[in-house]
């Protein structure tokens, strides 16, 4: 049992450590927050990408209608990410080095930066649920692309940038707004959140479908929850402990002082 303050109510921290210690099946789900510390803006918060960019210019049908208006926007996001320039910072890698251990079944990431794999996490146990912003897909032959290629074609004028195979339009290799997810990665997703012992948030807002259905298939098999998030989200009250810290500081502490990093 986790030790009671003076005011008999357990710290959230002390709990969350207590959780993870005694975990043997986890599924860790992440989001925009635990990159914006490597210098990549989320979506919703105060600076988010939505403060200067509308959704709906990137929604999947728009790609279709007008993928040379879409690819002009597209490229301005790509420069407003600016994932180049960043690098995976303290939590990144511990949780890379906590995905190493038997008792993490997994990580489901809404992040499209790449910056866990950077950091070393094994790949087996990693599912980038809305794909990779680090590559581009050809919509005709299919063939998928490193983003410089995009980059390259679009910076000579090339809109939308055609595939150098088949000269096709590409896709981002991301999931856009109304664009199917592949099924694989949803089933692998599912069938974690259904095994979980303890699923640990970091840095989402949990209101982006699937990834936000994710922690109730799991509580209703009897899973705890541990949620790592700067602002409130709406599994605050189903959670077992809400950490409010910014994910460089909590994770690394709670995943050291949790035996997993
Ligand atoms: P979101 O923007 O909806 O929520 C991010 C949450 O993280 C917010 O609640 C915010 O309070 C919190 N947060 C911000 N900085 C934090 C920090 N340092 N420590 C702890 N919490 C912090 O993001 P989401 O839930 O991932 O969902 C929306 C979409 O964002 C996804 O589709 C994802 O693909 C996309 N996205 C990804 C990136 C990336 O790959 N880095 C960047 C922007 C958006």
């Amino acid at each position: 049992m986790a030790q009671g303050n003076l005011s008999g109510a357990v710290d959230p921290t002390e709990r969350a450590v207590q959780l993870v210690r005694e975990a043997r099946r986890v599924l860790v789900l992440s989001g925009a927050g635990l990159s914006t510390e490597s210098g990549i803006p989320d979506f919703r918060g105060d600076s988010g990408v939505w403060t200067r960019f509308r959704p709906d210019d990137f929604r999947y049908e728009r790609f279709l209608h007008d993928p040379a208006g879409f690819w002009r926007l597209r490229a301005q996001l790509m420069e407003a990410l600016d994932l180049d320039r960043a690098r995976p910072h303290a939590a990144h890698e511990s949780l890379a080095r906590a995905a190493a251990s038997p008792r993490v079944l997994g990580h489901v990431t809404q992040n499209i930066d790449g910056l866990l794999q950077t950091a070393g996490h094994p790949e087996d146990k990693l599912v980038e649920i809305h794909g990779s912003a680090r590559s581009v897909r050809c919509i005709g032959c299919g063939s998928f692309f490193p983003y410089e290629v995009a980059r390259a074609a679009v910076e000579a004028g090339r809109f939308p940038p055609p595939c150098p195979a088949c000269h096709q339009p590409l896709k981002p290799g991301t999931v856009l707004f109304g664009e199917t997810l592949p099924e694989d990665r949803l089933m692998r997703a599912a069938e974690w959140a259904r095994e979980a012992d303890l699923v640990l948030v970091v840095g989402s807002s949990l209101v982006v479908y699937p990834v936000a259905s994710l922690p109730g298939v799991a509580l209703d098999r009897g899973a705890r929850l541990v949620i790592a998030n700067e602002a409130p989200t709406p599994y605050d009250g189903h959670a077992d402990a809400v950490l409010r810290g910014r994910a460089g500081v909590v994770v690394p502490e709670l995943l050291r002082s949790g035996g997993l990093a």
